[in-house]
């Protein structure tokens, strides 16, 4: 058996491949030790560990396992979830969301990270912490698809009142732009609040990404990564911006597992 780590800042996702087929595991990545007395137990298996927590867990494995850089193990990832879908896609860009944002010009023999932002799946959970003091993923994410953000988010048609802007009215022109002066954190509801910090998170990586895009001649974008878990609205938000500003996007099922999944190909 083979078995890929990948050891993020938040999240340690672990695919279990065994010939070919996947089990794929996920861990709070202060489960660090946890984990590492788990894949401990793991006698005859090859392992394979990316991420930026990986060399700690490596410094408690019984059996210290092969190391890779987490961009090269993504984008390997990437391309075995790509063949077994049968997507015929040989550049393109992945953008990465997960606890900060990174993205990646990707063919099949080679990847160039582009760049990235630090608004990711992080910003997410701390500006909801923030504004709402809920710390839960799922409630987080629950919670947000409810939300309008039409009192908070300032639209670029709400600048030109009535006039034909030059570009579409319903852009936002600026996140948490629209606040009247009589706002306040009680005024809003949780669900308002929350939808507008996965409005910033989403305009904000769609945005990055589709410029980068253009800067490597390619229009796919492939966005990965634990954020879009169970999140409904960041999808539509990313899906709507990639697509309005000329991309397009394209998630892959299980893909907060891609790095996971490279790690445990590695020979
Ligand atoms: P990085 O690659 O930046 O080191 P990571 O690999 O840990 O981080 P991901 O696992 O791809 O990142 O995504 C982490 C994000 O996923 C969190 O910031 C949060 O928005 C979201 N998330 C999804 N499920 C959970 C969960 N159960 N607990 C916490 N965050 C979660
Ligand atoms: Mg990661």
């Amino acid at each position: 058996m083979n078995i890929g780590i990948d050891a993020g800042g938040t999240l340690i996702k672990v695919v279990c491949r065994d010939r070919g087929s996947l089990k794929y595991h996920k861990f709070p990545s202060i489960q660090l030790d946890y984990v590492a007395s788990w894949i401990n137990g793991f006698d005859e298996a090859q392992i394979c560990v990316t991420g930026g927590k990986a060399s700690l867990l490596k410094s408690k494995m019984k059996h210290k396992p092969a190391e890779i850089v987490e961009f090269e193990a993504t984008s390997q990832g990437v391309r075995y979830f790509l063949t077994k879908n049968d997507f015929e896609e040989d550049a393109y860009l992945v953008t990465n969301v997960g606890t900060g944002t990174s993205i990646h010009h990707v063919t099949e023999h080679w990847q160039q990270r582009m760049g990235g932002t630090g608004v990711g799946g992080g910003t997410m959970m701390g500006l909801a912490q923030l504004l709402t003091g809920l710390t839960d993923y799922e409630e987080i994410v629950r919670l947000a698809a409810k939300g309008s953000r039409n009192r908070i988010d300032l639209l670029v048609s709400h600048i030109y009142e009535g006039a034909e802007p030059p570009i579409p009215g319903d852009l936002t022109a600026s996140n948490f732009g629209n606040l009247l002066p009589s706002a306040s954190l009680a005024s809003l509801s949780k669900e308002e609040l929350l939808a507008a910090v996965i409005g910033l998170v989403g305009e904000t990586v769609a945005t990055t990404s589709v410029l980068a895009a253009g800067q490597c001649g390619v229009s796919t974008v492939i966005f990965i990564g634990s954020s879009f878990l169970r999140n409904k609205l960041l999808k539509e938000v990313v899906i709507r911006y990639t697509k309005l500003r000329g991309g397009s996007p394209l998630f892959l099922q299980n893909g907060e597992f891609c790095g996971a999944v490279g790690a445990s190909l590695y020979e």
